[in-house]
C-alpha cells in the first residue's frame, strides 16, 4: 500500500470539506441569509476561507505533491491521480510564492473595491471607483507576478480562467469573428426588427417557477441531484458530483429573462452532475475551466434554447402553465427569442451581439495590462469603442464601464472566456449533426435527452481532465475557430430575418 497516497486522499478530504462548507455558506448567503446576520456570516466565512488557504499552503501538503511527484511514486498512481498530483503541485507552488501580508491586503483591497464599484454604479460616477480601480489593478499584476515570475501578467490571468489557450489564439479568433459579424449584423439591423408586443403583460411567477422546473426536467437536469432557489442573479454552484445547485431571479413583467436564465444555468448544472463519479475526491471533477462551462450553459440556451424546434414539444405544455402563451403564435414568439439588436449592458444583449461586447472587453485589458493605459482614460476608451463596435454609446458610466463587476474585484482575463465558449458552441454543433443528423429533427421530435447524453458522453463525464483545447481536437478534430460559429449566425438569421447569407 502507497503510505503517502493515503495520506494524499485523506487530506483532500478534509480540504474538500472546507470547501463544502464555504460554498454552503456563500450559497446561503446569496439566497437565504437575512441581512442583519451577514456580519456573523462574513466572519464565518473568513474563517474557513483562512483555514483553507492555510491547508492548500501547509509545508506537510507541499511535501506529499512533491514525493508523490518523484518518478517511481508518479508512475504507480492511475491517470486521475497523476493530473491531480501534477495539477495541484503547480497550484501550491504558485500559492507558497505569495507572501500571506499581501494575500490580505490585497483580498481587502478587492472587498473594498467591490463597495466602492457598487456605489459608483448606483451613482453613475466613474471618479470614486477610479482610485480603487487603479489600486487593484497594480495589486492584480503584483499577485499574479508572485505566482509566475517570468510570465506576462495578462497571460497568466488569461490561463488562469482558460488554461492553455493564450491572447496569441484569442487575438486571432476574435478578429476573425470580428470581420465577420459586422456586416452580418449590418444585415439584421437594415431587417425590420421582430414585434414584441405580444409579449406585454404581467406573468404569474409561481406559475414562472413551474415553467422553470419543467424546462430544467426537459433538458435533463436531474433533481435528484440538486436544488433550486433564487438569488439577485442567477447562478449555479457545485457542492459534489451528486449536489449541483441553480438560482434564478423571477420578473413579472419578462418571463423570458427567467425562462432563458433556467435553461443557461440548466446546462452548467448538468455539466457537473454528469462527471464521472470515479473522479471524485481527484482535480478532475472540478471544472476551472471556464470557457468550457460556458460552452455548455450556452448550449442548451442559445444553439438549442432558441430554435423553433426546441419548443415544439413543450409550447402546449407552456401555455397550460402561462395562459398569456396561448393568445402568442408560436413563429411570433420564436421571432421574438432572437430579436439582434445593439444595447449598452452585456448581460441583456442578444447572443449575436454580445460577443462584440466580450471583444470590447478583452481589447480594454489588453490595454491595461500590457499598454499600462492611465484609469482616468478607461471610461472615454469604453465608449469609443462601443461606438466603433455596436454604432452606440452610453449617457453615462453606469451604462458603461461601471456596469459588470468582474474588474472590481481583480477578475481580469475571466471575460474571454464568455465568448470562447459560444465559438466552442460552433464547432460543438457542427460535430454533433455531423454524427446525429439535423439537430432541429431530433428537437422536433422530442428527442432533446439524446443531445443531452451525447454532451455528457463525449464532454460532461470527462470533467477537467482534459484542457478545452484538448476537447475540441477529440470531439471536433480540429483547433479553435470561429468559422462554425460565424456560420451558424449566418445560416439561422438570414432564414429569420429574409436575407441572403
Ligand atoms: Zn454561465
Amino acid at each position: 500500500m502507497n503510505e503517502t497516497l493515503n495520506q494524499f486522499k485523506d487530506y483532500l478530504k478534509t480540504m474538500r470539506r472546507y470547501d463544502h462548507v464555504l460554498t454552503l455558506l456563500f450559497w446561503d448567503l446569496s439566497t437565504q441569509a437575512p441581512e442583519k446576520g451577514v456580519e456573523t456570516r462574513m466572519d464565518a466565512i473568513n474563517y474557513f476561507s483562512t483555514e483553507e488557504f492555510r491547508l492548500s499552503t501547509a509545508d506537510e501538503y507541499g511535501q506529499m505533491l512533491k514525493k508523490l511527484s518523484e518518478p517511481e511514486q508518479f508512475d504507480t498512481l492511475d491517470e486521475a491521480m497523476q493530473i491531480t498530483v501534477k495539477r495541484y503541485l503547480r497550484d501550491y507552488e504558485r500559492y507558497k510564492r505569495i507572501p500571506q501580508d499581501f494575500y490580505s491586503s490585497y483580498a481587502e483591497a478587492k472587498t473594498r473595491s467591490e463597495r466602492a464599484w457598487e456605489k459608483a454604479k448606483h451613482s453613475a460616477d466613474f471618479t470614486e471607483f477610479a482610485p480603487h480601480l487603479e489600486k487593484v489593478i497594480s495589486m492584480t499584476k503584483e499577485y499574479v507576478h508572485y505566482m509566475e515570475p517570468d510570465q506576462d501578467p495578462y497571460e497568466v490571468l488569461l490561463d488562469l480562467y482558460e488554461e492553455g489557450i493564450g491572447s496569441a489564439t484569442i487575438d486571432c479568433v476574435f478578429d476573425e469573428l470580428k470581420e465577420g459579424l459586422l456586416p452580418l449584423l449590418q444585415k439584421i439591423e437594415d431587417s425590420p426588427r421582430p414585434d414584441l408586443s405580444a409579449l406585454e403583460g404581467t406573468y404569474d411567477i409561481q406559475s414562472q417557477k413551474e415553467v422553470q422546473d419543467m424546462l430544467l426536467d426537459y433538458i435533463g437536469f436531474d433533481a435528484d441531484a440538486g436544488a433550486t432557489a433564487e438569488s439577485e442573479h442567477p447562478f449555479t454552484t457545485d457542492l459534489c458530483i451528486g449536489d449541483v445547485r441553480v438560482t434564478n431571479h423571477f420578473k413579472e413583467e419578462d418571463p423570458l429573462s427567467a425562462m432563458f436564465s433556467a435553461i443557461h444555468e440548466g446546462g452548467h448544472a448538468i455539466f457537473g452532475q454528469s462527471i464521472d463519479p470515479a473522479y471524485e475526491g481527484t482535480a478532475l471533477e472540478q471544472v476551472n475551466m471556464m470557457g468550457l462551462h460556458e460552452s455548455q450553459s450556452r448550449f442548451f440556451e442559445n444553439i438549442l434554447g432558441r430554435r423553433a424546434s426546441f419548443w415544439k414539444p413543450i409550447y402546449a405544455k407552456l401555455g397550460e402553465l402561462l395562459p398569456q402563451f396561448q393568445k402568442i403564435p408560436q413563429e411570433t414568439f420564436c421571432h421574438a427569442i432572437n430579436d439582434v439588436h445593439p444595447s449598452l449592458i452585456r448581460t441583456e444583449a442578444d447572443e449575436v451581439t454580445y460577443c462584440l461586447h466580450i471583444i470590447l472587453r478583452y481589447e480594454l485589458e489588453k490595454a491595461i495590462f500590457r499598454d499600462n493605459i492611465p484609469v482616468n482614460d478607461l471610461p472615454q476608451l469604453w465608449n469609443d469603442k462601443m461606438e466603433e463596435l455596436l454604432g452606440i454609446r452610453p449617457e453615462n458610466d453606469a451604462e458603461g464601464i461601471l456596469q459588470d463587476m468582474h474588474w472590481s474585484d481583480g477578475s481580469f482575463g475571466y471575460f474571454p472566456s464568455y465568448l470562447l465558449g459560444s465559438m466552442y458552441d460552433g464547432m460543438f454543433l457542427e460535430a454533433l449533426e455531423k454524427e446525429k443528423g439535423s439537430v432541429d429533427t431530433i428537437l422536433e421530435e422530442g428527442r432533446i435527452q439524446e443531445i443531452t447524453a451525447w454532451l455528457k458522453e463525449n464532454i460532461h463525464r470527462y470533467g477537467s481532465r482534459y484542457t478545452s483545447a484538448e476537447v475540441l481536437e477529440h470531439v471536433c478534430g480540429q483547433k479553435l475557430s470561429a468559422q462554425p460559429l460565424l456560420h451558424y449566425f449566418t445560416e439561422k438569421y438570414a432564414r429569420l430575418y429574409g436575407f441572403e447569407a
